[in-house]
């Protein structure tokens, strides 16, 4: 799971051609276009991103983990977590814009291998997984990121573990 996928899954998200429920049903007639663990609700991209329980919970664990300065709180629409439109400091928007893409593609992992995979993984174990897989991917961002040191920096002042 490299970075490149990361960014795809983000990007699908924002061009709204993610398979989600909605989606599906349009395209198969087995599929009821709801979200594999809420029954009877149709699984729509604001669903999946923002109004899921798990979603907001993922929202709130990386928020948590990564102490942010001036203690913003997790996005809280579609619009927040795609456009940002919450984070008005030009200087943490790139760190705010990796955790999101972080952040959607851990929702991702979640609904398709509970959808498609051959175990569903137990909710009381992401907040450990969120956290292994986090502190694995800031190592793998800060190694290999090309920006240069200067914005690295003011980017690490902004996330810390
Ligand atoms: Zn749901």
């Amino acid at each position: 799971m490299g970075r490149e996928q990361k960014m795809d899954i983000f990007w699908c998200l924002t061009h709204r051609t993610l398979p989600l429920g909605c989606k599906l049903a349009h395209v198969s007639p087995t599929e009821n276009g709801e979200c594999p663990h809420c029954q009877g609700t149709p699984q729509t991209i604001e669903h999946f991103a923002s109004e899921y329980n798990l979603s907001r919970r993922i929202w709130n664990i990386l928020y948590t983990r990564i102490s942010l300065s001036g203690n913003i709180p997790p996005p809280n629409s579609l619009d927040e977590i795609l456009q940002l439109s919450n984070i008005t400091e030009p200087k943490i928007r790139p760190a705010i814009r990796r955790l999101h893409v972080f952040g959607i593609y851990e929702i991702w992992l979640y609904y398709t291998q509970s959808k498609w995979g051959s175990s569903v993984i137990p909710e009381l174990a992401i907040p450990f997984i969120t956290r292994n897989w986090l502190v694995k991917a800031l190592g793998i961002l800060w190694r290999t990121e090309q920006g240069n040191n200067k914005e690295k920096r003011s980017i690490l002042e902004h996330i810390n573990m």
